[in-house]
């Protein structure tokens, strides 16, 4: 897809990789429907956007919630007048042991809400943007393309239950879409970054990200540009889909 003049959606837009990705669509001509809960963080990503000579507009919207994200597709068709893509990159973490002991005595076990609430926004919430993309690109008569962010955490990741479930949900999403949507022109494809340099990874204890750069071969951190770039590759390349792009630094865990 060549991506100049094209709309594309991309949910968790108002920092991190969104931010990073929706600014590299931006330099080749898209223009972006920019979605995230916090506005402050959603007008600046559009005045980026658009000093980068791109149009954009923000949406504030739950992507958990379903009449959210139906609104959501309904206005940015009503705005643009087409949809061509979307990212579906908003994401959360709410880490912790599935069981914690001491001593032989239970002393926190993961409770539902960090379960539930990690499920809805990372799964859920990939769910229904890619429904309605979906549906509103078969409607609209046009080709597309549905981008997922997963993660190296869909393998099985200490300390992360939900986030791990929810990601591999992804991927598995991700090929049977990509076998649903091809017969509509839609192509279907995500990317699973190991740890990249955003507000999400700076939150982690010091300790513990030396200590994780230590073990990837490339030795740092990605660059949310270097994620963003791979975004870039998958829509222009018409040939991909049904896969998962790992950009991890050569990391396993
Ligand atoms: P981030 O810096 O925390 O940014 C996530 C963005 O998503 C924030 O702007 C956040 O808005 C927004 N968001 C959260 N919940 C939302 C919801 N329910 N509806 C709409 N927007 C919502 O995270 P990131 O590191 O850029 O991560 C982006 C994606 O990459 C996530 O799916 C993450 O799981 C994945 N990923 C990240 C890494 C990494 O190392 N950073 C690695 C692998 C995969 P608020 O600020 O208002 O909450």
């Amino acid at each position: 897809m060549e991506l100049k003049g094209k709309v594309i959606v991309v949910t968790g837009a108002g920092q991190g990789l969104g931010l990073n990705t929706s600014l590299a669509l931006a330099a080749r001509g898209a223009s972006l429907a920019l979605v995230d809960l916090d506005e402050e963080h959603l007008a600046n990503a559009v005045k980026l956007c658009e000093e980068a000579g791109a149009q954009a507009r923000s949406y504030k919207a739950d992507v958990a919630s379903e009449s959210d994200v139906e609104r959501l597709f309904t206005e940015v068709v009503s705005d643009f007048g087409a949809l061509d893509g979307t990212v579906n990159n908003a994401g959360i973490t709410r880490d912790g042991l599935l069981v914690k002991a001491k001593d032989g005595k239970i002393i926190k076990k993961m409770d539902i809400k960090e379960w539930q609430t990690v499920i809805d926004v990372n799964l859920t919430g990939v769910f229904l943007c890619a429904r309605e993309a979906a549906a509103r690109m078969i409607e609209l008569g046009r080709p597309g393309v549905i981008i997922n962010i997963s993660s190296i955490s869909r393998a099985g990741n200490f300390g992360q239950t939900n986030y791990a479930a929810a990601k591999a949900g992804v991927a598995a999403m991700t090929v049977t879409w990509a076998k649903e949507l091809a017969r509509y022109g839609i192509r279907v494809a995500a990317i699973a970054p190991g740890f990249v340099n955003t507000p999400m990874v700076a939150s982690m204890n010091p300790h513990a990200l030396e200590k994780l750069e230590g073990g990837i071969p490339l030795k740092r951190l990605a660059h949310p540009d270097e994620i963003a770039h791979t975004a870039v590759f998958l829509f222009e390349n018409d040939y991909v889909t049904g896969r998962v792009m790992e950009v991890d630094g050569g990391l396993r865990i």
